[in-house]
């Protein structure tokens, strides 16, 4: 199968899906990692790594690491500018109309014709509004392609009541979860390359196990991913996701 993981900055591809994609990528299907910004108005680490210009083109990089770690295809942008945070934190979608956004994606999708589509869920995770965004863009560009051509579209942190997540779900209960196995290895080699990030994947890590923890041990300490069939309701027990993954699937 072809897959296009399509994600809003540099890092998401591997916080929510890593492990899913190099699962994917060692069963022999073909992925594709798609980001919409380069990630340019986000952190640059504590001491910063880079001046505030140098950010998107530091993060494209690792970007590019990350990839490689999951043996996936890419990375590819579409191009657009991450905002930066606000003065009080603030996050900003990084497009002002969905519509000119879905017409860049169609592209993408008529190209690589993916069989499997993962974007992020309804609520953006933990309601970043440029996930959110990339959900909505997702539902528009599927309805503009004909039925026949539409990817299985899944989303990524579906809800399901016992791991580990706090504040990270989207709210939808889960179709599947994935044991991650030995892809838990490329996940924390992928979350390594994103150096610009790791002070806050330290302290989102603080937040999570109540204690400092290093890189290796936030991403190791959730050794699954779980998903969600977004384009319908109605996933069957042998869902494209299931078939692609196999026996690392759990239907739920
Ligand atoms: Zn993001």
């Amino acid at each position: 199968m072809r897959v296009l993981a399509f994600f809003a900055h540099p890092d998401d591809e591997t916080l929510m899906a890593g492990g899913t994609l190099a699962l994917l990528a060692r069963a022999g299907h073909e992925v594709f990692v798609l980001a919409a910004t380069r990630g340019e108005g986000g952190e640059r680490g504590d001491p910063p790594l880079c001046e505030p210009e140098e950010l998107g083109a530091v993060r494209s990089a690792e970007l590019a690491c990350a990839v490689r770690a999951l043996a996936a295809r890419g990375p590819f942008f579409l191009g657009y500018r991450d905002p930066d945070i606000g003065p009080n934190g603030e996050l900003f979608p990084f497009a002002a109309d969905d519509d000119a956004v879905a017409r860049r994606l169609l592209p993408w999708l008529r190209q690589v014709r993916p069989h499997l589509l993962l974007t992020h869920g309804s609520r953006g995770e933990y309601g970043h509004p440029a996930h959110v965004q990339v959900h909505r863009v997702a539902r528009a560009a599927l309805a503009a392609l004909p039925p026949a051509q539409r990817p299985a579209w899944y989303t990524p942190l579906a809800y399901v009541p016992d791991v580990p997540l706090e504040g990270l779900f989207n709210p939808e209960p889960a179709h599947w979860v994935v044991s991650l196995g030995p892809a838990l290895e490329a996940k924390v080699q992928a979350a390594l390359c994103h150096r610009t990030q790791h002070d806050l994947f330290r302290r989102a890590g603080q937040v999570r196990l109540g204690q400092p923890v290093s890189v290796e041990a936030f991403i190791a300490a959730v050794p699954l991913e779980t998903w969600r069939r977004a384009d319908t309701d109605a996933e069957p027990a042998d869902g494209p996701l299931g078939r692609a993954l196999g026996p690392a699937a759990r239907r739920v």
